[in-house]
């Protein structure tokens, strides 16, 4: 198709972790389907390099003439672990490093010019520089509704008393965060609540957030209505023009499913920062129906060596087959692993497999699966809805409390583990979401499972906010 230079130009720049990247790249697949949008997905040049390491990304985006990758510096050393107790390094160096560069690409151009930015709602300093040189901006926020809401409400909590908290029973109820009044106590709150300290760098990353996300020109959100519809009713008073077209994964699938574009392969293409262990399929492949619970604790999270054993003696001990992801560097330190009892190593030899990453969204697809015992990241609980997989659910930080606290009070999907790691209670919690109380969550893991697929399916909630999106972004075009 012949392209004028004033077609619209979408410039989506993810927060460089694998989580939003993996998001972001199937929205910009999404908006390629429609081909009078030009689209340029940033990445930072560590992580542009590991996905043309371990993905086939490259070749799968060269069938869209439209698209193109650009790449920016994050500013850290490239053999920075990005994670654990350096995360935060992350995101000093964004700020530092990243947002001149940013302002500098912005303002000297990147081929065509840019008419709309989408940034990862975090990336506070998109806005500042999409004011300077008046782009307009949508914040695309990865995390969950639920875990966004409660950020939202934290000057709320503040003025009522509620943060920082006083006395150290996370128990208590928490009743300042409209619509989860009844259910949400100290412990659900995201994990920065329980510092105490509003200046600690997180909170204040989070407070500015809140402060400028419903100062874009809209808000993209990784979910659907139909799950999620309490809370954006709440979220609308502040960000009234709201994009729910999740969830992506799907969405991505149902479109190229029934699209007659791409002229390449009919599926999304991995888009994994590690190396993808097949192994695993095959593995599964031999084990009955839903008679395997997977574990994996997403891109960012860490443990302890006792609580590697504590995992592993209560997956053994609850006698059923596992799947579980240990990705590397995610349990620093010690030669633990030299000093595992010998029968842990033979029940796991039998009835175990063990990977460094999965192809996660294929892994929960997989017939054998019967749960997941999973850190609550947002886009794996997402991924386990959609396949009707109920949840033990572990959270390590960010929003993973409050979503941990949705799937099993609101959502009614699983058990809600928290600040717990023993193996006894986690034998018996695997053994409840693989058996004994199995029906109580399968209910409702395939009602929701349903209205995932109808919300992306021709005419449903998601699909038509898509619709919206790409209009919205067309009427921007200078
Ligand atoms: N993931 C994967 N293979 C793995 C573990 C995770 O592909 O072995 C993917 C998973 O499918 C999800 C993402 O990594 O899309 C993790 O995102 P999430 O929001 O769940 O957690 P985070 O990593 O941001 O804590």
């Amino acid at each position: 198709m012949e392209q004028s230079s004033a077609s619209p130009h979408v410039l989506i720049f993810p927060l460089p972790i694998q989580g939003p990247i993996k998001c972001m790249l199937k929205l910009a697949e999404l908006l390629c389907l429609a081909p009078d949008l030009h689209v340029t997905f940033l990445n930072t040049d560590h992580n542009h390099r590991r996905l043309l390491l371990y993905t086939d990304i490259q070749s799968r985006f060269a069938t869209y003439p439209q698209f193109r990758f650009e790449t920016i510096s994050d500013g850290l050393p490239e053999d920075h672990p990005r994670s654990g107790d350096r995360f935060m390094d992350l995101f000093d160096s964004l700020e530092t490093v990243t947002k001149p560069l940013f302002k500098e690409m912005l303002s000297s151009g990147i081929g065509r010019p840019v008419t709309c930015i989408i940034a990862d709602g975090v990336l506070n300093f998109s806005f500042e520089i999409a004011e300077e040189v008046g782009i307009p901006l949508m914040y695309f926020d990865t995390i969950s509704p639920c875990g966004l809401w409660t950020y939202f409400c934290v000057p709320k909590l503040i003025d009522a008393g509620e943060l920082p908290f006083e006395g150290d029973d996370l128990d208590a109820p928490i009743k300042s965060v409209p619509g989860m009044e009844g259910f949400l106590r100290r412990r659900d709150l995201p994990d920065f609540c329980r510092i105490g300290d509003l200046n600690d760098p997180v909170a204040k990353i989070i407070v500015k957030e809140v402060q400028l996300v419903p100062r874009a020109r809209g808000l993209i959100l990784n979910t659907f209505e139909e799950v999620d519809e309490p809370v954006l009713s709440h979220m609308r008073s502040l960000c009234p023009n709201l994009y729910p077209i999740g969830p992506l994964h799907t969405h991505l699938k149902m479109k190229l499913a029934t699209e007659p574009t791409p002229p390449g392969p009919q599926q999304a293409s991995s888009s994994s920062l590690w190396q993808e262990d097949r192994s695993c399929l095959k593995w599964l492949d031999a084990q009955p129906p839903k008679s395997v619970i997977y574990v994996s604790i997403g891109s960012l999270a860490m443990m302890t060596s006792d609580q590697v054993m504590e995992f592993w003696y209560g997956l053994v001990n609850s006698g059923h087959r596992f799947l579980w992801v240990r990705r590397p560097n995610s349990i620093p330190g010690g030669d633990w692993e030299g000093q595992i009892p010998k029968e842990v190593l033979e029940a796991t030899a039998k009835r175990g497999w063990l990977v460094s990453w999965a192809p996660q969204e294929e892994v929960l697809a997989h017939p054998a699966i019967g749960g997941f015992l999973t850190h609550s990241g947002w886009n794996s609980t997402l991924e386990s809805m959609v396949e009707g997989v109920p949840m033990v659910c572990w959270p390590y930080f960010v929003d993973q409390q409050v979503n941990s606290r949705f799937v099993s009070e609101v959502w009614k999907l699983g058990i809600d583990m928290k600040d717990t790691c023993d193996r006894v209670v986690i034998e018996k919690m695997i053994k409840d979401v693989m058996g004994l109380r199995r029906d109580e969550f399968v209910v409702s893991a395939d009602r929701i499972a349903k209205l995932a697929r109808e919300s992306v399916s021709e005419g449903g909630s998601s699909s038509c906010n898509l619709e919206r999106l790409i209009e919205d972004i067309r009427l921007m075009k200078m």
